[in-house]
Order: C-alpha cells, then structure tokens, then sequence
C-alpha cells in the first residue's frame, strides 16, 4: 500500500495520517459538476450535500422529442434506479424550476428549496460555498451510461456526448 500512495506522489505525512485512520476527506472535487451544461443534458443525475451529511439525489430529464421542459424528479425510496417522486420542471432558458399541478411537493419543502438553491449558483456561474457539493454519479449526464475515462468522469459526459454537444 505504501508504494503505491507513494507512487502517486502523496506526501508521507499524509500517508501516515491514512494509516492512523485520522485522514478527513472531502467532498470537493469528487465528481463535481461544473457547469450549467451538465443539468441540460437530458440525463442528468446528481445529489447535493450539505457540511453536516445531509443529501438529495435529483434527475433532471428532457423527454423524447424537442420538449422544452425539463421534468425533475427527486430520489425518495431504497431503489436508487425507479423509487423518484416527481418535483417540477426546469425550465433550460431561464434555467428557473417552477411547480406544476402533478408536484408532490410544496415550493418551501426542504428538497425543493435544496434544489433550487443549487440551480441558482450554476446559472451564475458560480460554485457551491466549501463544505457543500454538488456531484455527478458517474453517469453521463446526456446518455446516462457510466463514464469511465478520467476526462470524463471530470467533465460528467461522456466522449461521444461530448463531441456532439448539447442540442
Ligand atoms: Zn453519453
């Protein structure tokens, strides 16, 4: 173990800070989104969390065709592929999430107040106050298939979803 941390140019101190079991991680910097685009992407898929643990996954999908909404759903169950409960919609214009009559939950619930919170700091180009993340799951945010290479697990799109853009 030591030769390979070493390997990756980790420092000894830090490496014994690891083997004392002390070593504090954090969240910044794994998998975060860093743009707008990744929530435009018609798969996106994503969790926001807080510095005391707490956490909402969210997916934000553009159906079939040139819909110009985006239906957003927020995950509520123990089956992380089917248990979402629908939130609104997001509108990729003004990038503003509104309620419709089919939500099942009110604008100052926590989950919608969460998600709009972390809307607003990518429409300003801005990013999330240390100590929050907002984090991709690994998955392409257009495609949805798991992404694997480094550059596109930074990027939260695959290789060909990259090239062809967003459209
Ligand atoms: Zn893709």
């Amino acid at each position: 173990m030591e030769t390979i941390l070493q390997g990756y140019g980790i420092r000894k101190e830090t490496l014994m800070e690891l083997q004392k079991g002390s070593f504090t991680y954090s969240l910044e910097g794994v998998n975060s989104i860093k743009s707008r685009d990744f929530f435009l992407g018609g798969h996106a898929l994503f969790t926001v969390s807080n510095p005391q643990g707490s956490y909402y996954t969210y997916k934000i999908q553009r159906p079939e065709g040139r819909s110009p909404r985006y239906f957003v759903n927020l995950l509520t169950g123990p089956d992380n592929e089917s248990s979402y409960t629908y939130l609104g919609i997001l509108d990729p214009g003004s990038f503003d999430f509104r309620l419709t009559r089919a939500s099942r939950l009110g604008i100052d619930t926590a989950p919608v107040k969460v998600l709009r919170w972390a809307l607003t700091i990518f429409r300003n180009g801005n990013r999330p106050p240390a100590g929050y993340a907002v984090q991709h799951q690994g998955k392409c945010c257009r495609c949805g298939r798991t992404l694997t290479t480094p550059e596109s697990i930074d990027r939260g799109i695959g290789p060909d979803c990259y090239e062809r853009g967003l459209s």
